[in-house]
């Protein structure tokens, strides 16, 4: 198994590392040539989805990358790995403007959403099909407002919803990455295998 980290920006080396504690293969998407590579799954990490968005606009990624997710291929987006996978976004301001999006997800993410210095905090919820609870680290997160019905909420936390699966796509608002846990990535392993 060979899983693709998007590395344009962000904390995409947190989740290399985390693949590598579990025994994963992986390599870094920077460009075009690397995408090419085989992979059997996705990563995007968070960071700036304005900047990841243009980035990925400018380097011909975004066409690629939305036509494999179509084609089935796993994804897994943390924080701005979410925005860039949702149809829709709302909360973009002259600061943050509308990213370019991947878009391949039924649902409207709510951005910024906690407000820029209260977003973030930590705290631990129970996520639908792992057990026991799961440490969560959300930083300026972004938050799911609506999700059509193919998209299933997975975690909330105060009533929000901060991790959803639509088929072979999974999002978080928070970021697994940054907890020693290695369950929810796992969870994105189980959905790779499946396939
Ligand atoms: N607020 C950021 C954005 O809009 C996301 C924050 C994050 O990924 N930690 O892209």
């Amino acid at each position: 198994m060979r899983i693709a980290v998007l590395a344009l920006q962000g904390a995409f080396l947190e989740h290399e590392m985390l693949l590598n504690k579990l025994g994963v293969d992986c390599f870094e998407v920077r460009q075009l040539k690397d995408w090419q590579q085989e992979k059997d799954g996705l990563i995007i990490p968070g960071g700036e989805s304005t900047t990841q968005g243009k980035l990925l606009r400018e380097l011909g990624l975004l066409d690629p990358i939305r036509e494999a997710i179509e084609g089935g291929l796993p994804v897994f987006g943390t924080c701005a790995g979410l925005i860039l996978l949702s149809q829709k976004v709302e909360g973009n301001s002259p600061a943050a403007p509308e990213p370019p999006r991947i878009g391949t997800m039924s649902m409207t993410a709510a951005r910024n959403a906690y407000g820029r210095q209260l977003g973030s905090f930590h705290t631990e919820a129970s996520f639908k099909g792992i057990e026991g609870n799961i440490p969560m680290t959300f930083i300026r997160a972004p938050y799911i407002a609506h999700a059509s019905e193919d998209v299933e909420i997975l975690a909330t936390v105060d009533g929000r919803s901060v991790a959803a699966r639509q088929n072979n796509q999974l999002v978080t608002s928070f970021h697994p990455e940054l907890d020693m846990d290695t369950r929810v990535h796992e969870y994105f392993l189980k959905i790779v295998k499946a396939r």
